[in-house]
């Protein structure tokens, strides 16, 4: 039995909102990682439905298998998921890449799918290679070597860029000449920069989901997006310039996207409970009897009249971020939290019954030292005093495109040393999950490099693993340019004491 009518025909059979449609223009939206969690990235349901209205276009969606090992071996062809034909029978495959990470899955995919993976050993008779998702607008360059077009910024505006070049292109060439130039649009063959990012007007928002399936990520959930952007000024945090410019979207408008068989609605924004509309939304939600799902909430915003709309939406546990080891570090980093807003929204959760707090926690930070982790051991043991906490650490990775692009990464020693202390001093008091500190440095590599990470990818790909990834990058000639800057506590967030190489802002753009 074909993969297809094995594996994604049962899981076709359980999805509302599925849209089969006939067009001249094949589009194979790719998502280079599970179904499960393709299915739970609002992004990729919004690009699905984009291209399936334009004009002579269809739309079928595509993931990685579970096992892509058991698959290799069925020497089948990687098939889209809605007719099962072979993604490479598409006009065009549109990759949605959320995750440094998933930068060898892309790799992985087009292999799958019978197709070169790099863009110079690809012609006219393969389907052409569009790479677009949150991962292009932090970096877009080690994506390079292997997508003929990258996309950064709002789908909502660059769909229909797309599309029409298309319709009106007479070839290959011809549609690459009609995108240069066009917002959002670079093309790894023939610029040597990122061009601005493409911005939806408030007017094609809000985002909302086309299909809802028990089999994603978040079972059932039926997301909407209340506000895209972030109005406020944490140093470390991508959501204020990866989404663009602030957009709230109205409470009706909102609403009116939700449709009347949903049980289950997750609103989606960087930071729900600055969006004067979420106690509005959530309280007609629940008084429906549908069940709300939200990301973390600020706890300097907590309240108990906000907690008890959650909780009356089937919320069992909170989420707060405290992102940072001490106060002097949150406050360094414009974090805008403080011990009391922390301690407050652990009181007023325990009230109402929550199950316990969910706190994220970075570890990393260039200035951070011993003391530091001290005092995130003496207050979480006082947090637990209050109610159960589960804490969840990961590395500080600095990212392009915030004050952080030029600062050090700690050091997978000094990140682990500070892990097991944490572990060793609080295994009692809560629970606690970290993030690999060496796939953070990898993720920290793949942020700020050139089309040289793309090369290092490619070699791992059949046999990934951290050691793989350091000798692949020796192989490529990379070196951290970052690692010497130093970084203290007196300086704002992104100076640093050592001028920072002139190529390293934008990369090191050229294979
Ligand atoms: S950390 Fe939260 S509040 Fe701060 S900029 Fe990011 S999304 Fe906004």
């Amino acid at each position: 039995m074909s993969y297809w009518r094995k594996i994604l025909k049962p899981l076709l059979a359980d999805e509302i909102g599925t849209i089969y449609q006939h067009a001249p223009t094949r589009v194979a939206l790719a998502f280079p990682n599970r179904y499960s969690v393709g299915m739970a990235s609002l992004g990729f349901q919004v690009i699905y439905r984009m291209f399936n209205q334009e004009e002579d276009f269809a739309c079928e969606r595509a993931f990685l298998p579970d096992d892509v090992d058991a698959f290799k071996q069925s020497r089948e062809f990687l098939p889209m998921m809605e007719s099962g034909d072979p993604v490479g029978n598409a006009d065009l495959i549109a990759f949605s890449v959320s995750f440094e990470l998933d930068i060898t899955n892309i790799i992985r995919f087009l292999e799958l799918s019978g197709l070169k993976a790099w863009r110079t050993e690809r012609d006219d008779s393969d389907p052409v290679v569009i790479v677009g998702g949150p991962l292009t607008s932090s970096n877009p360059y080690p994506l390079a070597p292997f997508a003929d077009v990258i996309c950064i910024g709002d789908g909502e505006e660059i769909v229909p860029i797309i599309a029409e070049a298309w319709r009106e292109a007479g070839s290959r060439e011809e549609f690459f000449e009609l995108l240069e130039g066009r917002p959002g649009i670079y093309l790894p063959d023939r610029m040597a920069h990122e061009p601005l990012w493409a911005t939806a007007p408030k007017e094609k928002l809000p985002a909302f989901s086309q299909i809802v399936t028990p089999h994603s990520e978040l079972s059932n959930m039926f997301l909407v997006e209340a506000q895209r952007g972030c109005p406020r000024p944490c140093t470390f945090c991508l959501a204020r310039t990866m989404y663009g410019p602030n957009r709230n979207n109205e409470a009706d408008d909102l609403l009116a996207c939700i449709p009347d068989w949903v049980k289950k609605v997750g609103l989606v924004g960087a930071a729900l409970s600055d969006f004067k509309h979420t106690k509005y939304v959530g309280r007609t939600l629940t008084q429906r009897g549908v069940k709300l799902g939200v990301s973390s909430i600020r706890a300097d915003t907590v309240d108990t009249e906000l907690a008890q709309i959650l909780r009356d939406g089937g919320l069992r546990s909170f989420t707060v971020a405290s992102d940072a080891a001490s106060q002097r570090l949150r406050d360094w980093m414009k974090k805008g939290i403080s011990e009391a807003d922390l301690l407050k929204t652990a009181h007023i959760t325990k009230d109402l019954g929550f199950s316990g707090l969910k706190v994220y926690m970075m570890i990393g930070l260039p200035p951070e030292n011993d003391d530091d982790i001290t005092e995130l051991i003496a207050f979480s043991k006082e947090l637990s005093k209050i109610t159960k906490v589960a804490m969840g650490i990961s590395p500080f990775v600095p990212k392009r495109h915030t004050p952080h692009h030029a600062d050090p990464f700690a050091g997978v020693d000094v990140i682990e040393k500070r892990f097991k202390r944490i572990q060793k001093e609080l295994r009692r008091d809560l629970e606690l999950r970290n993030v690999s500190a060496k796939w953070a440095w990898v993720e920290s590599v793949i942020a700020r490099g050139g089309p040289e990470i793309g090369k290092a990818a490619y070699l791992v790909k059949d046999n990934e693993s951290f050691s793989a990834w350091k000798s692949a990058l020796e192989q490529t000639g990379w070196r951290d340019e970052f690692a010497d800057n130093q970084v203290t506590l007196e300086m704002t967030p992104g100076q640093v004491l050592k001028p920072m190489p002139r190529d390293v802002v934008l990369g090191g753009v050229g294979d």
